[in-house]
C-alpha cells in the first residue's frame, strides 16, 4: 500500500532537505514521551511516524524521556514505554533522558543570562499572568526585567542552591512583551520545585520548562526533524529563538495533526483518572486505548502499524472512526489466526443414529487462509455435541439455514445432520435437540450428494474443555466523550465488559499460546488473557467477526 501512495507533507519536507544536502542529508528523529502514564494509540501514531520516517530515509530515532516534571513521573512508566515501543516493532538508537541534560541546560541558561537575554523574576505567578497581557493587548514589563547580569547570575545560582521556596522566583527569557505571540512574551524558562525526581533524586530543585528543555535536547542530540502535534505551532518561534541565541545545532520543529479516535479518550491524564478511580482494571485493561491494553486485548503490532499507515498524516485535526482500527485487526487476524471451535451459549445436540461410546477423530486445518493450512489439529467427535442455542429454532422461519425440525445443516469438519426432534423441560425451554447424521457426508470425502446451505460449529460433550470468555465493547457509549461538555467518567458504556464464566472449547485450545490470535469460528477473534492459567483458561474477545454468519454459509 505504502509504495503506491503519494508523499505526505512530512516526507516532502524530508526529501527536500535531503536533496539540498541540509544537515549532510541525514535524518535523525526522536520520540519524546513524558513518563507520566502509559502510551496510548495516539502515541502509536507518533511512534510510527518518527521511527517510520527515519527507517524510510535510512536515518535514526532516539527514544527520549521528556522528564522535566518530577511530581508526575515514574520509573514504572519508563519501563512500560520501552516495552510498548519494542513491541510495536521499533528499535531506538539511544535511550536518553532530558534529565541527563539538566547540567547542560543550566549552563545554556547561564549563557543567556550573560547575553542579557534572561532574568530572574520575583513576581508571583498571578502577577506574571497579568503582565503577559492578552492576545489583543500588549503585555507590560516585570519590574525585575532590568536586573543586572551579575545580579541575575547570583540569583539564578541561589535558586539552584535551594535558597528559595517553590514559586518564589522564576527565570524568564527576555524577548518581547509586546509580541503578538504570547509565547514570546518573556516565557518562563525555569521554576523552583523542591521535589524528588525519578532519576536525579534530590539533586535539583529547579526544573526547566518544556520550551526550554525540548528544543535544547533536540539540539544536543542533533535531531534534524522534530515532529510534534499542532498545538505546538505557536511554540515554534520560541523553539527557534533559543536555538539561535544559544548558537547550537539547528534542529527544526514540524507539526502534524494529533490522532483523535472516537468512542474513546486519548489523554494520559484522563486515562489515569479511569485507572485511579477503578473504572477499569489498570492501564492494560483490554478496553483501554493504551498500547498495553490493545496488546492484552489481542491486537497485533502489525495491525496497529497498518492502522497508523492508513490514517496517514494531516495538517488539520480530525477524528478517526474506531471501526478503522477494528478493521485493521480483523484483516491481520483473518490471515494469521488459527481456527478453533467454541460454544458460548450451549444446548445439547444428540445424534441418535451414532453409536453410543464411539469416538471419531476428525481433522481441521489451522488456517484455511494459508496454503497448506499451517498444519492441522485433531477434533474429537461423538454422539453428544454442544452447539449454540441460537443455531436451533423450534419454529424456524423460511431462510433459517440452521437446525429446526426437519432441517439439515453441516457440522463443521464433520457430517451433515438432520434434525428429527427436540426435548423441552417443564418451563418450555428446549434442553436437547435430536438429529440423525448422514455417514457418507463426512467433510472432505462427502459422497452423499446432499447440499446444505448452513454450517455450524460444535464441541463434543465428552471431550469439551471449559474456559472463561470476556467479551468487550466500546468503553464509552458516545462518540466524543472528551468533548461532550460533561464529566467523561459518566459516559462510560455500562456494557463494555461481559464475562461468560464457562464456555465449551475444543480440547486443542488447552494448548493455546499467549500472544497468538484464534478465530472461534463464527464467534470472533480471541486471545488468551494474561490472567489465564492452564487450570483456568481465560480468553479475551479481541474483535467480533464481521458478517461472520454470511461468510460461513458461503464456505459450506
Ligand atoms: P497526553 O495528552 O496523552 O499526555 P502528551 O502529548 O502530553 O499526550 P507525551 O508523552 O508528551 O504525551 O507525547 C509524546 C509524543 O507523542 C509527543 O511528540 C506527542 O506530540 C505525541 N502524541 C501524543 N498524543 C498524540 C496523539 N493523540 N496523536 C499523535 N501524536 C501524539
Ligand atoms: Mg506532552
Amino acid at each position: 500500500m505504502s509504495e503506491e501512495r503519494s508523499l505526505n507533507f512530512l516526507e516532502e519536507i524530508i526529501e527536500e532537505d535531503i536533496a539540498t544536502g541540509k544537515n549532510g542529508g541525514g535524518v535523525y528523529t526522536r520520540f519524546p514521551p513524558e513518563p507520566n502514564g502509559y502510551l496510548h494509540i495516539g502515541h502509536a501514531k507518533s511512534i510510527c511516524l518518527n521511527f517510520g520516517l527515519a527507517q524510510k530515509y535510512h536515518g535514526k530515532t532516539n527514544l527520549r524521556f521528556d522528564d522535566t516534571n518530577p511530581e508526575t513521573e515514574d520509573t514504572e512508566y519508563v519501563e512500560s514505554i520501552k516495552e510498548d515501543v519494542k513491541w510495536l516493532g521499533f528499535q531506538w538508537e539511544h535511550e536518553l533522558y532530558a534529565s541527563d541534560y539538566f547540567e547542560q541546560l543550566y549552563q545554556f541558561a547561564v549563557k543567556l543570562i550573560e547575553q542579557g537575554l534572561a532574568y530572574v523574576d520575583d513576581s508571583a505567578p498571578e502577577e506574571i499572568a497579568v503582565q503577559k497581557g492578552t492576545p489583543t493587548e500588549p503585555g507590560v514589563a516585570s519590574p525585575y526585567r532590568t536586573r543586572s547580569r551579575e545580579e541575575n547570575l547570583d540569583l539564578f545560582a541561589a535558586m539552584r542552591e535551594g535558597k528559595y521556596q517553590d514559586g518564589e522566583k522564576v527565570l524568564r527569557a527576555k524577548i518581547d512583551m509586546a509580541s503578538p505571540n504570547m509565547h514570546m512574551r518573556d516565557p518562563i524558562m525555569y521554576r523552583i520545585r523542591h521535589a524528588h525526581h525519578h532519576r536525579t533524586g534530590d539533586k535539583w530543585c529547579i526544573y526547566p520548562m518544556y520550551d526550554f528543555a525540548h528544543g535544547q535536547s533536540d539540539a544536543i542530540e542533533q535531531i534534524t526533524h522534530s515532529f510534534c502535534t499542532l498545538e505546538f505551532i505557536p511554540h515554534r518561534p520560541l523553539y527557534d529563538w533559543f536555538i539561535e541565541k544559544l548558537d547550537i545545532f539547528p534542529s527544526k520543529q514540524y507539526e502534524f495533526a494529533r490522532l483523535n479516535l472516537n468512542f474513546t479518550i486519548t489523554s494520559k491524564r484522563k486515562l489515569l483518572q479511569l485507572v485511579n478511580v477503578g473504572f477499569v482494571d489498570g492501564w492494560d485493561d483490554p478496553r483501554m486505548p493504551t498500547i498495553s491494553g490493545l496488546r492484552r486485548r489481542g491486537y497485533t503490532p502489525a495491525s496497529i502499524r497498518d492502522f497508523c499507515d492508513r490514517i496517514g498524516v494531516a495538517k488539520r485535526e480530525n477524528s478517526i472512526d474506531m471501526s478503522l482500527l477494528e478493521f485493521c485487526i480483523r484483516e491481520d487476524l483473518n490471515k494469521s489466526a488459527w481456527r478453533r471451535m467454541a460454544v458460548l451459549d450451549p444446548i445439547k445436540l444428540v445424534i441418535t443414529n451414532y453409536p453410543e461410546g464411539k469416538d471419531d477423530i476428525l481433522v481441521g486445518e489451522n488456517n484455511p487462509e494459508i496454503d497448506g493450512g499451517e498444519g492441522s489439529r485433531q477434533i474429537p467427535f461423538s454422539r453428544e455435541l454442544w452447539i449454540e442455542r441460537e443455531d436451533f429454532m423450534e419454529e424456524p422461519p423460511k431462510k433459517f439455514f440452521r437446525l429446526g425440525p426437519g432441517l439439515k445443516v453441516r457440522l463443521k469438519h464433520a457430517y451433515i445432520v438432520e434434525c428429527t426432534d427436540f426435548v423441552k423441560d417443564e418451563n418450555g425451554v428446549v434442553t436437547e435437540v435430536h438429529a440423525n447424521y448422514i455417514p457418507e457426508s463426512k467433510s472432505g470425502q462427502d459422497t452423499s450428494g446432499i447440499n446444505v446451505k448452513g454450517t455450524i460449529h460444535w464441541v463434543s460433550v465428552a471431550h469439551a474443555k471449559t474456559a472463561q470468555v470476556r467479551l468487550y465493547d466500546r468503553l464509552f457509549h458516545i462518540e466524543d466523550p472528551a468533548g461532550a461538555g460533561q464529566d467523561f467518567t459518566e459516559l462510560l458504556n455500562p456494557e463494555s465488559l461481559q464475562v461468560i464464566p464457562a464456555v465449551y472449547i475444543e480440547p486443542d485450545l488447552v494448548s493455546a499460546e499467549k500472544g497468538k490470535g484464534y478465530q472461534f469460528i463464527r464467534k470472533g477473534y480471541f486471545s488468551l488473557d494474561k490472567d489465564s492459567t492452564p487450570e483456568n483458561l481465560v480468553f479475551n474477545r479481541t474483535v467480533t467477526l464481521k458478517d461472520a454468519w454470511a461468510k460461513e454459509i458461503k464456505k459450506g
